[in-house]
């Protein structure tokens, strides 16, 4: 049994790669490179001779996809391959809807038209699929209401319905599949050996910006926003480590039963500000860097952090990195290591 992974060369992915490989699973891992890395699937090669096979190919072609399943046996998909940019997915959102919405379609084609249909798919969607949650929906449990508020969020939940409705169609035609939609709250941090890490271009997230401050890479740090209505006037997110997250993936692939779809929020459960995190990275970094403070980002929520009781209860889902200095710590390895991601 062959264990697909689309996005493979990507930040999430191939922390799943890495991980698959670890407990001894046949992995084939599909990327168009876009903004994934031929160096990370180089490197896990390395450490895994001749358990990984590595396909350069876009999820919209079909024929590649399919191929790619027949040829490896694929029965379980851990589909991560999308546009991850809520900016960008605002000025240029029918490149997000083709990636996210249509590459999901041609995934899922692929798994019905596969010579043994595809049994498992685990789904990458986001925290973005609420949009602005209720103030008594803090912490976020997985009934608030799914409003999302940019172009990406809208891939996601769109993403969920059609999940939804492939399910439905497999157990109605008695041939179930095992579908998880796991929506990530905030991903942060790095393999915890060192190999693989984090490299985004161009980087808008919060903790490899300040890090890339810390390193003297950015001149400063900007805060976006400094009157919110939180305790230090800055925005509280969730960041799970990604390696928890991926622990949330292999528990999944697991756990579900075929027929009943389920959805699950994956975050700590606890909240840190913008201000937390420059503290943190200084402390755990031991450097100084200029901070401005800035107007706020537009569509960026006050708070967001789970209530991750349903993916406990359920999945027996723990992180195991809770302390932020700890998740910060990771990236850091990775990043002095790597000042220019997988080119250094
Ligand atoms: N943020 C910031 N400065 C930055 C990057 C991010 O103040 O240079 C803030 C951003 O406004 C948000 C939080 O940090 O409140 C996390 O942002 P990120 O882009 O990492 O993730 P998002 O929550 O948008 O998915």
């Amino acid at each position: 049994m062959t264990v697909l992974v689309t996005g493979g060369a990507g930040y999430i992915g191939s922390h799943a790669v890495q991980r698959l490989l670890r407990d001894g699973e046949r992995v084939v891992a599909l990327d168009n490179e876009f903004r994934g890395h031929a160096k990370a699937m180089q490197l896990l090669s390395q450490a895994h001779p001749g358990k990984l096979t590595y396909v350069k190919a876009d999820i919209n072609d079909r024929t590649k996809v399919l191929a790619t399943m027949d040829d490896h046996g694929v029965h379980t998909v851990m589909h991560f391959a999308a546009l991850a940019y809520v900016g960008e997915s605002v000025s240029q959102p029918l490149n997000y809807y083709h990636n996210n919405v249509s590459g999901l379609i041609s995934v899922l084609a692929a798994c019905d038209a596969a010579r043994v249909p595809v049994q498992k798919f685990v789904f990458s969607s986001s925290c973005a699929t609420y949009g602005q949650p209720p103030a008594n929906m803090i912490p976020v449990p997985e009934t608030c209401p799914q409003s999302p508020v940019s172009p990406y969020g809208w891939t996601k939940l769109h993403g969920e319905h059609i999940l939804r409705d492939f399910a439905a169609a497999r157990a109605n035609a008695g041939n179930p599949i095992a579908l998880t939609m796991l929506r990530y709250f905030n991903v942060a941090g790095s393999d915890h050996t060192g190999l693989i890490g984090e490299d985004h271009t161009p980087e808008t997230h919060m903790i490899p910006v300040v890090l890339q401050a810390a390193l003297g890479l950015r001149s400063e740090v900007g805060i976006f926003g400094t009157d919110y209505p939180t305790p230090d006037g800055t925005c509280i997110r969730d960041y799970v480590h990604v390696e928890d997250l991926i622990d949330a993936h292999v528990l999944a692939m697991a756990k579900v039963k075929p027929g009943t779809p389920a959805a699950y929020n994956v975050g700590i459960g606890k909240g840190y500000s913008v201000r937390e995190i420059i503290d943190a990275t200084r402390k755990v970094t031991d450097r100084q860097f200029k901070i401005v403070e800035q107007p706020r980002r537009p569509g960026d929520p006050p708070m967001l952090y789970n209530d991750s009781r349903k993916i406990s209860s359920e999945l027996g889902w723990k992180a195991k990195f809770t302390d932020l200095h700890e998740i910060i710590g990771t990236a850091w390895r990775w990043f002095q290591k790597h000042p220019q991601g997988y080119r250094s």
